[in-house]
């Protein structure tokens, strides 16, 4: 299969409900992420942002629909082929980082080379030169690369799970609510760094946040409640 550059998400009818639950928890018509672009996803706690996401980076599969990412049709993906497809193509910044805890920040942000080739070839032959540059630019000192991940304060090791995102060049990143720790002044030169990276490495960014401060930075904004279907009422 040709990956669709044009076209980083794309998604049609697609629903997902949890197990146990007589309801779905979401179920959206239609939407297109172009390569690229920034969007802004935003809606308040429990509305389905997580969920969503994790649908988006093949970690839970939908109930029905049709979900595209890249070209590449998760529905059809076994478990095992989607968890290949996310680190190939998906640098994902979680809300609590899941950094590694007994490995320096330097290994953590070089993970997902090791289990990626795609990653690798992308990050160029000195893979820690690559790494460092990303944490240089992220404004984090060397003299904090060999040290175990979980001693830097919050903030630096929110930095080093972005840097951790975007080595390799993914062709989409997602962010679910990395700013929250921060305080505001940390989180507008968080989400401008994470943009322009972004924008080097022609990734496109799906952000998702309840804050709606940070909105102005993106291209789109999506509200989660208003493309959701799956209220209870008739669906
Ligand atoms: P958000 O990220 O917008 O706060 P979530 O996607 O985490 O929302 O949650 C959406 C809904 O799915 C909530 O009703 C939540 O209770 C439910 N949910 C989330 N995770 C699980 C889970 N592991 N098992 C069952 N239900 C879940
Ligand atoms: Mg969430």
């Amino acid at each position: 299969m040709t990956p669709d550059r044009a076209a980083v998400i794309h998604w049609q009818n697609l629903r997902y409900r949890w197990p146990g639950q007589v309801q779905d928890c979401l179920h959206l018509a239609e939407f297109t992420l172009a390569a690229g672009e920034r969007v802004f996803l935003h809606g308040p706690s429990g509305s389905g942002k997580s969920t969503l996401l994790s649908l988006v980076s093949g970690v839970l599969a939908a109930r029905s629909g049709k979900l595209s990412v890249l070209g590449h049709e998760l529905t059809q993906l076994s478990p095992r082929q989607r968890d290949h497809f996310r680190v190939d193509h998906i640098g994902f910044i979680f809300q609590q980082f899941n950094l590694i805890p007994y490995l320096s920040v330097l290994d953590n942000v070089l993970l997902p080379l090791r289990f990626s080739k795609t990653r690798r070839q992308a990050a160029g032959g000195d893979a820690k030169a690559e790494a460092a540059r990303l944490l240089g630019r992220l404004d984090l000192d060397v003299s904090l690369y060999q040290r175990p991940a979980t001693a830097l304060s919050v903030g630096q090791q929110q930095r080093v799970a972005a840097a951790r995102a975007l080595i390799g060049k993914p062709a989409l990143v997602i962010a679910d609510e990395p700013t929250s720790a921060l305080d505001a002044e940390r989180q507008q030169r968080f989400i401008d760094l994470l943009l322009q990276e972004c924008q080097a490495n022609g990734s496109a960014l799906l952000f998702v946040s309840h804050d709606m401060r940070l909105a102005d930075h993106f291209d789109r904004l999506l509200h989660l409640p208003e493309l959701n279907r799956a209220t209870g009422d008739a669906q």
